[in-house]
């Protein structure tokens, strides 16, 4: 099995560190990974109001052309050392499905890679929450739809949507951390399980032949302190033949690998 770490952010993101790309390839090579794809959050579709107060979830439009400029770079000065791959983190955002797509088509000839990740939820009065903002647009997101339950299922239908989206794609697509409405957990406690809309959609990845996003960063979040998804959907995944892609979602060049050593043998197959 490659080590890849395959869900990286940079400094283009407003929300993440300033360490540079080189850093954050350094690192990967100090820790042992064969291969590398930076997935920074694609700018959001025009029309969309960024719902967080510092509108600060994605990169800027203008910034696209300078961070592929940095990754084709990064390539060749690495390539004896690294395999270096050019993704994004795109949003699905319920009702902005065409302009997602006329995105796509302007830059896909750019990506290796791309994953598709559900951060922005359409409440029933037409306004949007980033989920996994903080508490405070959690609750809002319970008080909007009426309960965790509800909440909880809102998301998992925007995660559907995603998947079982007409979106074309030009190149490999991962669905990303498909249980990041976990990433409270602790503190807005379930008193139902979700594990069957997780095999809902673990199901749907399946028929659309998408990629599965393992991502580290829910274990080290103090109130999820668990894989997004949760080990038994790695393991259903697995079983599906659905392709699994390891992803710190790092923010920091010292983020690289994080939870690696736990998912590590949940990729291999062995009880972790
Ligand atoms: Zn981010
Ligand atoms: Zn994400």
């Amino acid at each position: 099995m490659q080590r890849k770490d395959g869900h990286i952010h940079s400094p283009y993101c407003p929300h993440g560190s300033s360490d540079n790309m080189e850093k954050y390839v350094q690192e990967a090579i100090h820790q042992g990974f064969e291969a590398i794809t930076f997935t920074e959050h694609a700018p959001l579709p025009e029309g969309f109001t960024d719902p967080v107060p510092d509108k600060d979830s994605a990169m800027a439009k203008d910034d696209l052309s300078r961070y592929f400029k940095t990754l084709e770079m990064l390539k060749k000065a690495y390539q004896d050392h690294i395999t270096i791959h050019s993704g994004l983190e795109l949003d699905f955002i319920e009702g902005f499905e065409h302009e997602i797509q006329t995105f796509i088509d302007a830059h896909g000839h750019q990506l290796d890679e791309l994953i598709l990740s559900v951060h922005f939820l359409k409440l029933p009065d037409g306004s949007f929450i980033c989920l996994d903002f903080d508490e405070a647009s959690f609750a809002a997101g319970i008080e909007a739809t009426g309960s965790l339950q509800s909440l909880y299922r809102l998301y998992y239908q925007t995660v559907l949507q995603s998947v079982k989206n007409n979106l074309h794609f030009p190149c490999p697509v991962s669905i990303g951390h498909i249980s990041l409405v976990h990433k409270f957990q602790s503190h807005f406690q379930r008193t139902f399980s979700d594990e069957d809309q997780i095999r809902d959609v673990l199901f749907a990845i399946k028929e659309k032949g998408f990629r599965l996003d393992v991502n580290g960063a829910g274990l080290v979040k103090p109130l999820c302190k668990e894989t997004y998804p949760p080990p038994f959907a790695i393991s259903l995944a697995q079983e599906k033949d659905i392709p699994l892609v390891y992803g710190s979602d790092a923010h920091s060049a010292s983020g690289i690998g994080q939870g690696y050593a736990t998912i590590k043998p949940l990729l291999e197959g062995k009880k972790g």
